[in-house]
């Protein structure tokens, strides 16, 4: 078996430059449940969960090539779980596909932008507001290298061959859009390249390569494991040689996804799409009646609330272009004081009190807990797949409580 198959005869349309071998043309949520059938070797119906690290060579002589004499693009075997092992090839078959790009994974999401760094090597990287996280890894690249950290709205001038722009969107942790299209202009006008962390809204919600991305960053943590079991990343490129060379890197840097991670990982994108647009559809609607709340007067939600933010209550044209299938499902709400942002997840009981996204559940987080860069009255809410009225009810109730009780919180106050 070939593992290395899916890579030779790129599954998605657009770049196989007309050479395309493909039978029947797939929808992406169909590519999730047959992407990665060419890589059956048994005939369980369910992937089987490999763990081991090393794999027999052929017994045939014949048939054993030095690694010398093979270049990287022949790897066909699994040799070592550092270079390709059975799961993580087919969950990046699955996420090739779906990606619409080749498709890396790695240990963690911050391991595929430190991959990335280390490949590009840029000498200047433009960023904006962005996960602390990769914020205090290109503090760390920039220590070692000397890359120059420029703001996102540098004047384009300032960009030089090579460089790259990072840009987050949906942004952590409020969820509003930045143009992608925009942004990709202004690198590619310069030479530099445009890396996109989409972590925040994988397809169907939005496709950075339509737009210009030459390299996509999701966190699998979040949405592509979707159940708050597993830590990994991803790096997408269209760009084949700029995939070898990531996956040359890879080898050395071992930032590989563990096999038990990654056969969580194809366990999780069966159910990909259906998840996101559920999950999408319902913080939407949890958007639109806290925005509604908000204009009333004498709502509790106004009593408490001193702000909603979101896409879906973004108005400039581009984003409903950008995101034409919907929305992410994280939002903030900024309340009125330091007290109260502390206070309403103890007053829910289907939103859990904890960090991160992209699973099932739904969650909040008051922010300040993990992230020294936020306003301490804002929490961040990760919606789930519950039902949609359930989850406004608890809501709604919770703010009726917090609205009654206005000394101990001190609703009129400031922090
Ligand atoms: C979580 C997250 C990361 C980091 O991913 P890990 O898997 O935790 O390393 C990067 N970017 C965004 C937008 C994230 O939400």
């Amino acid at each position: 078996m070939n593992v290395n198959n899916f890579i030779r005869h790129p599954p998605f349309a657009a770049a196989t430059n007309g050479d395309d071998t493909h039978n029947t043309p797939q929808n992406p949520q169909t590519g999730l449940l047959h992407a990665d059938e060419f890589l059956n070797s048994v005939t369980d119906v369910a992937p089987p969960l490999h763990v081991s690290t090393n794999f027999r060579y052929a017994r045939d002589p014949a048939k054993l090539t030095a690694f010398n004499d093979l270049n990287a693009h022949e790897i066909a075997e699994h040799v070592y779980s550092r270079h390709t092992a059975p799961s993580t090839t087919r969950l990046e078959a699955l996420l090739s596909e779906y990606l619409n790009g080749y498709a890396l994974v790695y240990s963690s999401g911050l391991a595929a932008f430190h991959a990335a760094l280390v490949r590009l090597n840029p000498a200047r990287l433009s960023l904006g507001t962005c996960y602390h996280g990769c914020r205090g890894l290109a503090n760390m690249h920039s220590r070692l290298t000397g890359m120059k950290q420029l703001p996102l709205d540098c004047p384009a001038e300032e960009l030089h061959p090579g460089d790259v722009i990072h840009l987050e969107t949906p942004l952590n942790p409020v969820g509003e859009a930045w143009d992608i299209k925009h942004f990709a202009e202004k690198a590619h006008g310069r030479g530099a390249l445009l890396m996109v962390d989409a972590t925040f809204a994988p397809p169907p919600l939005q496709d950075p390569f339509t737009l210009g991305a030459d390299i996509v960053m999701h966190s699998a943590s979040k949405y592509l494991g979707g159940h708050s079991d597993m830590l990994g990343g991803v790096l997408a490129t269209r760009d084949l040689k700029l995939r070898w060379e990531l996956f040359e890197d890879r080898v050395y840097l071992g930032s590989t996804m563990g096999s038990l991670e990654a056969w969580l990982g194809v366990r999780s994108a069966r159910t990909l799409e259906l998840r996101v647009l559920r999950q999408s559809e319902n913080a939407v609607k949890l958007v639109q009646w806290l925005a509604g709340e908000m204009t009333k007067s004498g709502s509790p939600v106004g009593k408490v609330v001193a702000e909603v933010r979101h896409a879906s209550l973004q108005k400039e044209e581009w984003v409903k272009k950008q995101m034409p299938r919907g929305f992410g499902p994280v939002f903030a709400i900024e309340m009125k004081t330091e007290e109260l942002a502390k206070t309403l997840p103890s007053r829910l009981e289907l939103f859990t009190h904890a960090t991160s996204l992209g699973g099932v559940e739904s969650l909040i987080e008051w922010r300040a807990m993990s992230d020294t860069t936020v306003s301490r009255r804002l929490l961040r809410i990760s919606v789930g797949i519950e039902n949609g009225e359930d989850l406004r009810n608890d809501l709604s109730r919770a703010f009726d409580h917090l609205a009654a009780e206005p000394a101990k919180l001190q609703i009129n106050g400031r922090d």
